[in-house]
């Protein structure tokens, strides 16, 4: 093979032309290098969606960098079992002068290259991710001498910083938060007849790379029957597209709404595109923008929809940089049960677990309710040590990587982290699950019951979880209303309450 002066790594989830790493690429002397390892695949039993969507856009970037004439040294799956082995193999094999790449989205991830570099004496230069408009150091000012990061300030920061939905240095609207417009569920009549979002049939790489899935990884979870996400730069920005024209008008109103067999309702499916760098946040927030001052949408549901990427995504990224590695660990509310088998299978009683989870496994998506208030309200509820709800997370979804997952699910879900992400722990009954979507109806339980043969399970253990943590949720103000409620609770009705609770988690611990 020629010699090569620098190995410009590619991640799986930096498929981004316009990357810093690529800026000064020399197509005569430099070679991007990428590999597809299943260490990736098995360091959380990832199911097959996520592991396809990963490696067909990875395979169809590198076909857009060869038609550029520009070399990729390029391991495809089964060649080396880790990442290390691979770059160790090729470093003593070619021995670049350099490796160049851009800040990696998991810590451990980043960690691993540099020792490796260090290991093999080749110096190592990492740029900037430039796909975000919040860089680490920034964050870094941010958070100096808080004590609490909430989203709300540094959203509004944001706004101010890239003016975006500003004008005169002011809000639009007069307001920055268009919330308390965005909570509406669909009423008996349900969602009705909307537009199925654009999907994108697998091509010859696709197919190719479903085959290689179902037969690499045949016993993980998930099917890849229905895959259809956009795998390429062009395809996500029509995603994009038909997201704007047909359901960001909604977007606000039903954001947190849910119904039986609905999994996308007004959700833009934009996530994994974004995540793995085909999609610029710049390019989604511009064209939301000016749906607007076009007058195609109304600015409650524009400024919803800004707030998740310009707001939440952004700040859950600069929480994890700030946090890690020590984040992973932390554990505030002592809780240790194991994640219950059904997370794996979606055979589960309860219709709304039964719902998220069975579309999670069938298309590795859920919206973000259902993932917050469905699946993560009843592992906070049930107990179970959030580090193991973080590893189904990332190994399920096709969007998940660690930078934006973890945050999301040990700090704003599972309370893991005592308060850094949310003000309070999202605990709710039944009843929360049954005001906003159709599952309860048809369910064997009942969601205003806590106790007996009907009681749902979401309600049984949202009154143990208070019983449970009472001195240490008396201490945080936001819980004051929930705490209220629980005085009303006689000694007989407690001791019921933690006995049936206690009965669910032997009885689901032991389910398959
Ligand atoms: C427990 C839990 C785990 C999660 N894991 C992930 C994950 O691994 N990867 C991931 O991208 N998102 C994750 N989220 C956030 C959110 O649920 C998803 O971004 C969203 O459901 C993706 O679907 P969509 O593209 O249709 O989003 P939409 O509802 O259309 O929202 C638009 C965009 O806003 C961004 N966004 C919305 N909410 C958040 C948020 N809380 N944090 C960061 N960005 C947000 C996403 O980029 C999303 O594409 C998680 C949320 C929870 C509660
Ligand atoms: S009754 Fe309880 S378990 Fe059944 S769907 Fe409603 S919330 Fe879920």
């Amino acid at each position: 093979m020629p010699r090569v002066s620098r190995f410009i790594l590619v991640l799986g989830d930096q498929l981004d032309l316009k990357s810093a790493a690529l800026e000064d690429f020399d197509a005569e002397h430099d070679a991007i290098w990428m590999a597809e390892v299943a260490e990736e695949s098995t360091k959380v039993w990832s199911a097959k969606t996520r592991i396809a969507m990963f490696i067909t856009a990875m395979r169809h970037f590198r076909e857009i960098l060869r038609e550029r004439g520009w070399r990729v040294i390029y391991h495809e799956m089964g060649i080396h079992p880790t990442f290390t082995e691979a770059l160790q193999a090729d470093l003593d094999e070619l021995k670049p002068q350099k490796l160049l790449m851009v800040q990696a989205g998991e810590w451990a991830v980043q960690r691993e290259i540099e020792r490796v570099a260090e290991e093999r004496q080749v110096a190592l230069e990492v740029r900037e991710d430039r796909h975000f408009l919040c860089t680490r150091a920034e964050f870094a000012k941010h958070a100096e001498g808080r004590k609490q990061m909430r989203m709300e300030f540094f959203y509004r920061e944001m706004r101010q910083r890239t003016g975006v939905l500003m004008e005169q240095g002011k809000p639009v609207g007069g307001q920055w938060n268009f919330d308390h417009d965005n909570r509406e569920s669909f009423g008996k009549q349900g969602p009705g007849l909307r537009m199925p979002p654009r999907q994108f049939k697998p091509d010859v790489i696709t197919q190719g790379v479903i085959e290689m899935v179902n037969g690499h990884f045949a016993k993980h979870p998930g099917v890849l029957e229905e895959f259809d996400w956009p795998v390429t730069a062009e395809e996500a920005r029509l995603a994009l597209r038909d997201f704007i024209e047909h359901r960001l008008a909604e977007f606000g109103c039903y954001q947190d709404a849910m119904w039986t067999n609905e999994p996308w309702l007004y959700h833009s499916r934009l996530s994994a595109a974004m995540n793995l760098k085909l999609l610029d946040p710049r390019e989604v927030l511009a064209a939301a923008e000016e749906a607007w001052r076009a007058g195609k949408a109304p600015l409650a549901a524009v400024e919803g929809f800004i707030r998740q990427i310009l707001g939440w995504r952004e700040y859950v990224r600069g929480i994890y940089w700030h946090l890690m590695p020590g984040y992973v660990e932390r554990n505030a509310m002592q809780a240790h049960e194991a994640l219950p088998d059904f997370y794996w299978t979606g055979e589960t009683d309860m219709r709304c677990l039964r719902d998220a989870l069975t579309q999670t496994l069938r298309l590795g998506y859920a919206h973000h309710i259902q993932r917050l208030m469905v699946t993560g309200l009843f592992a906070l509820l049930f107990g179970v040590d959030p580090r193991r709800v973080h590893e189904w997370y990332l190994a399920v979804y096709v969007d998940a990587v660690e930078w934006v997952e973890l945050p999301n699910t040990l700090g704003m879900s599972q309370y893991g982290d005592g308060g850094v992400m949310a003000s309070k722990p999202y605990v709710a009954s039944g009843k929360y699950i049954q005001r906003m979507s159709n599952y309860c109806t048809g369910c064997r339980f009942d969601p205003a019951q806590s106790t007996g043969p009907k009681a749902c399970p979401f309600t049984t253990l949202y009154w143990d979880y208070l019983l449970q943590h009472e001195p240490k949720l008396r201490q945080n103000q936001r819980m004051s209303m929930q705490l209220r409620n629980l005085v009303r609770l006689d000694e007989k009705q407690r001791a019921a309450i933690q006995m049936q609770a206690k009965q669910l988690r032997e009885a689901y611990s032991k389910a398959v």
